[in-house]
């Protein structure tokens, strides 16, 4: 007799939907039958990690038997130095996804409001799913997030409100001085996560940028804010999975308590530190960004389609007709990108920068598929 899993499963976790990632390079050449692909649908760097991090992941290897230093004290204390800070503001997770769910875990009760801007990062919608919260979703304006909107969704319930800037997947930053009348406008007992994935892309592009949000001096000044940052995108760790959360001692240790004591390998943080070590490289990195988003932008250009200008390692791209067709004809030309009718955007898709000669064979499939 066969029972099903709804018996036993909570019902606001089998109603998820799954996650759908990038699609993996294996998986299109099993269904394709193409040997070489363009991956250009999940915001990795291709200009990958510092030299020193890989070689510092080697060396961990050696010690792969021991578990690994569960607090990863030494990278909080770096991280300090670093950003001028005590250890105790820092949280390490399993790339800042892990944290996302932490304080999901940590903050969000049944019916408590989780605000939002969107289209935005779906794990945000995982999140309220998984604590049956609410989540209330304030559309963008103009591809950027709307704070005035956001602030004005605010009511009793809400518990936490995601700013992720710059945003994915549109690439645009909401500058400081927007973001410090938002903190001023929300009552002091909701948490404001400020998703700062991207937020090395904006350090690094000088006066091309706004006044970017300074989380710290938030957070020294007591605010319910936390920040999240990752290894994953410019520092060109996404595989090794690690990032961390700045905020006020009291709030990081208690997200601490919901984390797993051995949450991340020793293997990523050998890796994390000898990148944050390396910070040549990671200058290296954003300007790789920076060339490849001015090869794309050239290639729209040319195309005569319309894209926002990104401060990140992608770039969003209107491409006219359905995103989801166009995505299926430029897999059968070996190259995936990320459509995103899902996200509301029935006409756009996500590209992420490419090492030239990639950007450039994208650009030729395009032009192909488009019949332009
Ligand atoms: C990539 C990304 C993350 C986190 O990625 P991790 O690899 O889990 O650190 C978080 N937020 C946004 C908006 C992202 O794009």
């Amino acid at each position: 007799m066969e029972c099903g899993v709804e018996r036993f499963c909570r019902e606001n976790v089998l109603g998820i939907q799954p996650y759908v990632p990038g699609k993996p390079i294996e998986e299109c050449r099993r269904e394709l039958g193409i040997e070489h692909f363009v991956k250009m649908a999940s915001n990795e760097n291709p200009f990958g990690p510092s030299p020193a991090a890989t070689a510092a992941m080697r060396a961990a290897l050696d010690e792969c038997h021991m578990y690994p230093d569960g607090g990863s004290y030494t990278l909080r204390h770096a991280l300090a130095g670093h950003l001028d800070l005590s250890a105790d503001h820092f949280l390490i997770g399993c790339g800042s996804a892990e944290i996302l769910n932490l304080l999901a875990e940590t903050v969000l009760e049944e019916d408590d409001e989780l605000v939002y801007g969107w289209p935005s990062f779906g794990t945000y919608v995982f999140m309220g799913r998984l604590m049956r919260a609410r989540s209330v979703q304030v559309p963008l304006r103009d591809f950027t997030f709307d704070l005035e909107a956001m602030a004005a969704a605010v009511g009793e319930r809400t518990k936490m409100v995601i700013v992720c800037n710059p945003n994915n997947p549109t690439g645009t930053v909401v500058g400081a001085e927007e973001v410090e009348r938002f903190l001023d406008r929300v009552p002091d007992d909701v948490l404001v996560v400020l998703d700062e994935a991207y937020a090395e892309y904006v350090d690094g592009a000088g006066s091309a940028a706004p006044r970017y949000q300074d989380s710290r001096r938030y957070i020294l000044e007591g605010r319910n804010v936390i920040a999240l940052r990752t290894f994953s995108k410019a520092y060109g760790l996404a595989g090794a999975r690690i990032g961390y959360s700045i905020a006020r001692p009291e709030l990081t240790a208690a997200v601490n308590k919901v984390r797993q004591p051995f949450n991340v390998s020793s293997i990523a943080q050998a890796g994390a530190l000898a990148a944050l070590a390396d910070q040549e490289h990671l200058r290296a990195s954003v300007r790789f960004a920076e060339r490849g988003r001015e090869e794309l932008y050239r290639a729209f250009m040319a195309l005569g389609l319309r894209y926002v200008p990104s401060l990140t390692n992608f770039v969003l791209v209107d491409v006219e007709s359905d995103a989801g067709e166009v995505f299926q004809k430029l897999l059968e030309r070996g190259v995936i990108v990320r459509p995103q009718g899902e996200c509301g955007l029935p006409t756009h898709i996500r590209v992420t920068v490419g090492r030239p000669e990639e950007n450039r064979a994208f650009a030729e499939a395009l032009a192909e598929v488009l019949g332009r």
